[in-house]
């Protein structure tokens, strides 16, 4: 298969990773999911199991330490542990998230200083572009950041950040030149032990709530001069190229979930009994089964073109991979509320896992852009 040709190929070791994820989501992620969702805590076992096994951020090139994988087996990863845990599949994905705006824009050094703790498991890096009246409107923000001799001085607040109070590292966004709009925005690496950095509660959520979401405040927040991220004026630019490269983990994510869905609706309707016989003896829970099938199977493919179009460079990926984290967030939702439907009164219980997978995979058509968002990304490349 070409380097271009719009595909892309799952190769040996691309199973070999999804074998050992599952392994490990099987029996390190999944029993603790249902208490981590109850108790809105942190799955500490999920983050200890992934970076124990080198999974917490594979993206990671190996010149900074890391596995140096490829998108299509982050995406594996990411996949196999929200088809157990959806909350815990953050821990990969916003690792790279937060580190795509240095791999892609940071100077050497700033990418040694913060790729490198990451790759190791010694810290994790959260991504901070909304505000709360700057959300689809993301270059609206008002977040300042001014120049103060051998200084960056930031002052304003972030919200819903994603495992924020928990990452070391923040890419943060920031005005620098007010009367440039989006070219008037920087890009800077943000350490939890900043002066002037503080995290705000944690949000209370319908979902995820193994991840916590709170805001970032910047009070006079001071950091050395070489932690922008690229030039100035250029933050925006490398924060819209970040989603080109984490929308398709996005719908790796929806995909997880509808597949953890589906597994658990299929397991369920070969032993819930009614009129005397398995429900999944009835053609009208079969076709259901179908299509939750054929849906999730679609969604896979295009989740992995769009992984495999940032790697191969390509033109379309911007269009590629909104329509992948769209239609597979489209997917998770439907999928999973046909899960719930298939467990009858079951399913509207926390005693299974569909529920959850339900509140859960709702996310997915928000975050990272909403799909309303996807769409305007997606009609803008084929009208330009
Ligand atoms: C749990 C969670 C985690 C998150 N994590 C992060 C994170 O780690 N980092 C980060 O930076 N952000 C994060 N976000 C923010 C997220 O990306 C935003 O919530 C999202 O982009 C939508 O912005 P908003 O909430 O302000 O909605 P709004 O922009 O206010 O949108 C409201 C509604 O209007 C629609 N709408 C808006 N503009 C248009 C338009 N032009 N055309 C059609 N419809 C439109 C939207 O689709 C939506 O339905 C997170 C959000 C949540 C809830």
């Amino acid at each position: 298969m070409g380097t271009n040709s719009g595909l892309y190929a799952l190769t040996e070791e691309h199973e070999a990773i999804r074998a050992a994820v599952r392994d490990i989501a099987e029996r390190e992620i999944a029993p603790y999911a249902a208490e981590v969702d109850a108790e809105s805590r942190y799955p500490i076992e999920a983050q200890k199991a992934l970076t124990a096994a080198g999974f917490h951020a594979t993206h990671i090139p190996e010149a900074y330490g890391g596995e140096g994988a490829d998108a299509l087996a982050t995406c594996i990863v990411i996949e196999e542990v929200a088809r157990v845990d959806m909350s815990a599949s953050l821990i990969p994905a916003v690792n790279k998230l937060g580190s795509m705006p240095v791999i892609l824009s940071a100077s050497e050094d700033l990418k040694q200083k913060v790729l490198a703790p990451i790759a190791a498991g010694e810290a994790m890096i959260s991504y901070g572009l909304s505000e709360r009246e700057a959300g689809s409107d993301a270059a609206a923000m008002k977040t300042r950041a001014r120049l103060e001799g051998d200084s960056w001085v930031l002052n304003g607040t972030k919200a819903w950040i994603t495992n924020s109070g928990v990452s070391e590292w923040y890419t943060v966004m920031a005005v620098t030149d007010p009367g440039k709009g989006a070219n008037g925005i920087s890009a800077f690496a943000v350490h939890r032990d900043d002066p002037g950095f503080a995290v705000g509660p944690k949000e209370r959520k319908m979902g995820i709530k193994g991840s916590p979401t709170r805001e970032l405040y910047f009070t006079d927040c001071t950091i050395p001069a070489d932690r922008i991220i690229g030039a100035p004026g250029t933050g925006f630019k490398t924060a819209l190229r970040t989603l080109d490269f984490t929308r398709p983990t996005i719908g790796a994510q929806a995909v997880g979930v509808a597949q953890g869905a589906l597994d658990a609706s299929v397991a369920y309707v070969k032993e819930r009994k009614q009129f005397g016989k398995a429900v999944s003896e009835f053609q009208g829970v079969q076709f259901v089964l179908a299509d939750m099938e054929m849906k999730i199977q679609a969604a896979r493919h295009l989740v992995y073109v769009a992984a495999a179009a940032g790697e191969q460079g390509r033109s379309d990926v911007t269009r590629v991979s909104a329509s992948a984290k769209a239609f597979a967030s489209d997917v998770a939702m439907q999928v999973t509320t046909d899960a719930v439907q298939l467990f009858g009164g079951a399913g509207y219980t926390q005693d299974f896992p569909v529920e959850r997978m339900m509140r859960d995979a709702k996310i997915t058509q928000i975050y990272e852009g909403t799909n309303q968002v996807q769409r305007m990304v997606i009609a803008r490349s084929l009208l330009r």
